[in-house]
């Protein structure tokens, strides 16, 4: 198998120069170097050829973000309760050792990338710049990069701003962001404890699904967020958070609530916040999973009533 440039460094206007002269018409020429300067703002300078499968394409590049998810069921039990609780140096509960129950459906850029040494969420957001990597720029009034707390050790992963947040530039604080927020509370927390991003970072046109483009485009920069920060856990809310960092097409009900592992952090998946506002009733649901993460990070666990 041909080697595309094994191990080649670069600035890619140097390499691109040795390595393909006169061999594209300047445009094809100025979109290869557009895309390897975005490779480089995410951090990736080694590029080969797939020496094990017959693709032909960059194994360093390679995304597989699956779309479809199964449509979470709905239980009849009591909401997320309300609660001050405060943060307590309580004893780290036992971890649950981490069980992969996803089916990866192929490599992610996740597994392949490597970590960015010394990188920080305000050179990320200067990467990051004023995005036009993908369509979602074009109906965009802010850019909602991400808020919270740099060294948080629970960071929440979203799908994508909606309206609010798309005016506002911060993440969840429309409705399902308020209800986000009474769940962070009732954990005991406060939002300025946590971190809150998203896999895209501009708002899809009518609150549409992100297409596996435009995810595959943005969601480098999460992954380098989550790198930076290194929380203890991860929670993804909702499908689109947990498909695209565990690389999986199964429905988020069949491993939600369950602890999986994430480029070494805990990952809980649960169901979104707006899906909560539809279906209230699976609240208790997202109430467990967040007490199980509650338990991870030492937070007191709300005492049971007696009945
Ligand atoms: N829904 C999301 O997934 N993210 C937000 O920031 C707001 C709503």
């Amino acid at each position: 198998m041909q080697r595309f440039a094994e191990q080649a460094r670069f600035p890619p206007r140097a390499w691109l120069g040795k390595i393909m002269p006169e061999r594209f018409p300047p445009s094809l020429q100025q979109k290869i170097e557009d895309r390897l300067k975005y490779y480089e703002d995410l951090g990736i300078r080694l590029f080969y050829k797939d020496r094990v499968s017959n693709s032909s394409e960059v194994a360093a590049v390679e995304t597989n973000v699956a779309r479809t998810a199964a449509a979470p069921s709905i239980v009849q039990e009591p909401a997320l309760p309300k609660s001050n609780l405060k943060p307590t140096a309580a004893k780290p509960a036992t971890p649950t050792p981490a069980s992969i129950v996803v089916q990866a459906t192929g490599r992610s850029l996740f597994e392949t990338a490597e970590k960015i040494v010394d990188d920080t969420l305000l050179k990320i957001r200067e990467d990051l710049g004023d995005c036009t990597r993908c369509r979602l720029h074009k109906g965009r009034n802010k850019l909602v990069y991400g808020d919270g707390n740099p060294k948080a050790q629970l960071v929440f992963v979203g799908e994508g701003p909606g309206a609010d947040e798309d005016m506002q530039g911060l993440p969840f604080v429309g409705r399902a962001g308020k209800l986000l927020t009474q769940m962070i509370e009732a954990m005991g927390l406060q939002r300025r404890d946590v971190y809150i991003c998203n896999v895209v970072k501009c708002r899809p046109p009518e609150n549409r699904t992100p297409e596996p483009d435009e995810v595959a485009t943005c969601s480098p920069f999460l992954l380098r967020q989550l790198d930076a920060i290194h929380p203890k856990v991860i929670v993804c809310l909702g499908a689109v958070a947990a498909r695209t960092l565990l690389n999986t097409t199964r429905g988020i009900s069949q491993y939600r609530g369950e602890w999986l592992e994430w480029r070494g952090h805990k990952l809980m998946a649960t169901y979104h916040p707006a899906y909560l506002l539809r279906n209230p009733p699976a609240k208790a649901d997202v109430w467990k999973d967040l007490q199980k993460v509650m338990a991870e990070l030492g937070l007191a666990l709300p005492r049971k009533s007696k009945s």
